[in-house]
């Protein structure tokens, strides 16, 4: 198998945010959770999207773990590779953008990098290198504050060669308004000058596809899921890639069992919870005695495994606000979450071993500590059940089988529903 694109985002959230905005975009595409063993067996797909945790890590180390997720998806035959950073250019002078980009630069042998954040569609946008959110600079924004990276500069071109060795350049909106042409020869000249890479501006959809026109013919850019938008566009568009549709893989079923597990106590994964009751039984496990060992798991599990037969069933540990609050004040906010966390990766572990094939988490970190419990290498991203949450086909894990893992506040009234009828 070929690949026609091999990303490496530098945190989970932004892969999937890419994969699925790949997916939409008619690319069948994997999301990797770290750098895939080499035997990982892939399905057919077109964009493989490495999930890495860089971005705020020591640069020495984001720059060792992206080029082994580059070899890996060069190796298979990725003839273009996005680096996948925050559309908000999260990083430090320190990094991580410029000392990776500089290495992949550097192994990839590529002439000049375009690099872009913007996603318009996010209220991303960038002119004259300058980022906006939303109406206002980058260094107005409320990513000023941020507690690990604070942007206090909206000019990209400053903020990139203050991280990288080589030098920057600018390929400004006149130019790429101007068409695929204007922007080669332009990138053309900055090569030509030594200039190792570019900010390019892009204020609307359209100026994505001019970028990931040029893109493609190029080994490295580096940007958000805008660029990646623009990438999958020319990939189709050129036809590298036949189009899988817009929807994903539709028609995957595995049967099987199913269980929903929320760990979320956001407003809406509790409507949903509401919702659930009236047509799936449901368990509110007692925080409590999750904490303070009171078997909770085994509870829920002796609860579960009669009723899966019969129907899906949903457990849940969400609570609301006071709560929260008063579990937290007994127990400690960090306690408590990480012992409620390990408690449903507990009951996910034993659900799949009892014949679970069809698993729906409600709850971001929820989510996390379940799937890194299963050990799944990866995901098949699938059609969407509500935006930015796909269905998702594990890929060289032990069981065959669907998964839905849902931010908090992702999803209406009825996602558990939505999701089952999706998920067969
Ligand atoms: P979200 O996506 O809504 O932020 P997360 O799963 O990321 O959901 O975070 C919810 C956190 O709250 C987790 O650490 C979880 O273990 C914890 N939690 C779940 N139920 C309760 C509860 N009843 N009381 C306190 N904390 C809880």
């Amino acid at each position: 198998m070929t690949l026609a694109l091999g990303c490496i985002a530098d945190d989970y959230t932004g892969a999937s945010d890419l994969a699925n905005t790949l997916t939409r975009a008619g690319l069948r595409t994997v999301q990797t959770i770290g750098v895939p063993a080499d035997d990982l067996a892939l399905p057919e797909v077109d964009a493989v999207v490495v999930s890495l945790k860089s971005r705020s890590i020591e640069a020495g180390l984001a720059v060792s773990r992206s080029r082994a997720a580059d070899q890996w998806l060069r190796g298979r035959g990725a003839g273009h590779v996005l680096f996948k950073i925050c559309s908000t250019f999260d990083s430090t002078d320190a990094g991580n953008i410029g000392p990776v980009m500089d290495a992949l630069r550097a192994d990839g042998g590529e002439g000049a990098v375009l690099v872009t954040p913007a996603f318009p569609e996010t209220g991303r946008t960038v002119y004259q290198g300058n980022l906006f959110v939303g109406a206002v600079p980058l260094n107005e924004s409320p990513l000023k504050d941020h507690p690990l990276n604070p942007m206090h500069d909206s000019n990209l071109v400053r903020v990139l060669a203050r991280q990288s060795r080589t030098q920057i350049g600018l390929v400004d909106l006149a130019t790429v308004t101007r068409g695929a042409d204007a922007v080669r020869a332009r990138l053309a000249e900055l090569a030509g000058k030594g200039i190792g890479a570019a900010i390019i501006d892009a204020v609307f959809d359209r100026d994505l596809e001019t970028i990931g026109l040029v893109a493609a013919e190029h080994r490295l850019s580096v940007g958000a899921s805008g660029i990646g938008l623009g990438l999958a566009r020319a990939l189709v568009s050129t036809g590298k890639v036949k189009s899988a549709g817009a929807n994903g893989e539709t028609g995957i079923a595995v049967g099987g069992p199913a269980a929903c597990l929320a760990g979320s106590c956001s407003q809406a994964t509790l409507q949903q919870i509401a919702n659930a009751e009236r047509v799936m039984p449901v368990l509110h496990l007692d925080p409590d005695r999750i904490i303070t060992g009171g078997g909770e798991a085994q509870r829920a599990l002796d609860w579960a495994r009669p009723r899966l037969a019969e129907g899906p069933v949903l457990i849940a540990s969400s609570a609301t606000p006071d709560q929260v609050a008063a579990l937290q004040a007994r127990h400690g906010r960090d306690a408590a979450g990480h012992a409620i966390e390990q408690t449903m990766a507990d009951i996910a572990e034993s659900l799949v071993k009892s014949g679970v094939r069809r698993l729906i988490v409600a709850g971001g970190e929820t989510s996390g500590a379940v799937v890194d419990r299963l050990k799944i290498p990866g995901f098949l991203v699938g059609v969407e059940i509500a935006a930015g949450v796909p269905v998702l086909h594990a890929v060289g894990a032990q069981a065959d089988m669907l998964l839905a893992l849902k931010s908090g506040n992702f999803g209406g009234a009825e996602f558990f529903s939505d999701a089952l009828r999706l998920m067969r």
